[in-house]
């Protein structure tokens, strides 16, 4: 029988290489919904090759363009968020949640209510509202699946151990192109100069967050949401080669690294095929022609990002909410070119503190609503942040 399955996202980066495991196996699944947002040709391609019984792209501006590049293909097509979560409500035992930023949240919450599997890549679900996110899986019985390569890598390493037996999560970081820029410097990056990543082949958005650490900080709150441990015993190492991805720490001393090529595609998979492990189309380590493996301690002082992560993990309620929008608002200034690249962790801190005046962060949001009205606060507070450092530049 196909597995029934669902790519949000399916035309971003790890949309793609999430299609380039489908295609290989084309009659294991069959394909419910795909989604995208401006790449339409992209998005009718996969559409076509992979049988979807439905496309949408976010942009409603967009359907008819993407109705005439679908055209014959009796491939159904639609438009916007609400079309999103429409196709999220189609059963599927599989759905790939691959959106960036805090648009991916409901289409995930949405694909959790048939008790399926949500392989989530879409990190900002969990910052954002990781516990309402836990409890909606807990409730439908439906399991999350972690995506991002280093949590991906922890949840292989706990396979078969009690939560009670672990003492840290070491999750590693690559450092970005600017690992060893002095403060000067990496107050003047440029955005090209941000988008190349050393290691990883991501999207614009997650190459900048890596650049700056913001990536890095998402994924402490990410750990402290998904596997529940305390703050206090999640830490971040810098290991430039991105070979080891996490470790985790036992109460015994033992600690269980993962290693694995860069490749996305082996997490990907992972959650494609758990609990079984299939062959997977990556690399395997050469660990003599590797020869060493390099780690170094984090630097707060370069990477703000990691400090206000800290305290946004200490706040917890809807830090984490304000946090990642405040984020989002300060990059979408940053890439045009409105503040420079230390301006975004000074609006991101400014817009926690501005928020905590209005109403204290701690409390927890009740609901989905509420976690899509503090975001709303939140942007327009870091926009307005932003255009005042912009003025000042
Ligand atoms: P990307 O920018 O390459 O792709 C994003 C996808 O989301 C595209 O399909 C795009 O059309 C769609 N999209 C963008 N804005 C949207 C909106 N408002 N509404 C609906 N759809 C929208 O991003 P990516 O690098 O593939 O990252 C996707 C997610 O996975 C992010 O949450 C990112 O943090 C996470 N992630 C990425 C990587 C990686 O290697 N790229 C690794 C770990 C985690
Ligand atoms: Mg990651």
């Amino acid at each position: 029988m196909a597995r029934r399955i669902s790519i949000f996202g399916s035309t971003g980066s790890i949309g793609q290489n999430t299609v380039d495991l489908i295609e290989r196996d084309p009659a294991a699944y069959d394909v419910v919904a795909l989604s995208g947002g401006g790449n339409i040709a992209l998005l009718a391609e996969q559409a076509r090759k992979l049988q979807a019984d439905i496309a949408i792209t976010a942009y409603e501006d967009r359907l008819e363009d993407l109705r005439a590049a679908l055209a014959g293909s009796g491939v159904e097509v639609a438009a916007g968020a609400q079309a999103l979560c429409d196709a999220a409500d189609r059963p599927a035992e599989w759905v790939m949640s691959a959106i960036v930023g805090a648009a991916g949240l409901y289409p995930g919450f949405a694909a959790l209510r048939h008790g399926g599997s949500l392989a989530l890549a879409n990190k900002e679900s969990l910052v954002t509202a990781g516990p309402l996110l836990l409890a909606e899986a807990r409730a439908h019985d439906a399991r999350i699946l972690p995506v991002d390569s280093e949590h991906s890598a922890v949840f292989q390493a706990l396979v078969g151990e009690d939560m009670e037996a672990v003492e840290r999560i070491v999750i590693t970081a690559s450092g970005g192109p600017f690992r060893d820029w002095p403060l000067d410097a990496i107050a003047k990056a440029t955005l090209a100069e941000a988008v190349a990543h050393p290691n990883w082949d991501m999207g614009q958005r997650i190459s900048i967050d890596s650049a700056s650490m913001f990536n890095k900080a998402l994924e402490l709150i990410e750990t402290r949401e998904f596997f529940g441990i305390d703050p206090e015993r999640i830490e971040a190492v810098v290991h430039p080669g991105s070979i080891v991805h996490a470790l985790v720490g036992f109460k015994d001393g033992a600690l269980m690294a993962h290693l694995g090529a860069p490749d996305m595609r082996h997490a990907i998979g992972y959650a494609l095929h758990w609990p079984e492990r299939r062959d997977l189309p990556v690399a395997r380590l050469d660990l003599a022609a590797i020869g060493n493996l390099s780690f170094e301690r984090p630097d707060e002082l370069r990477f703000p990002a990691l400090r206000l992560a800290r305290e946004v993990m200490a706040t917890g309620g809807r830090a984490g909410a304000v946090f990642n929008a405040a984020k989002e608002a300060a990059l979408d200034a940053f890439i045009a070119e409105q503040i420079g690249f230390l301006d975004m962790a000074a609006v991101v801190e400014a817009t926690l503190e501005g928020m905590d005046r209005d109403t204290s962060l701690s409390i927890p949001p009740q609901s989905l609503d509420c976690v899509a009205e503090v975001d709303h606060l939140a942007r327009n507070m870091a926009a307005r942040e932003a255009a005042a450092r912009a003025s000042n530049r």
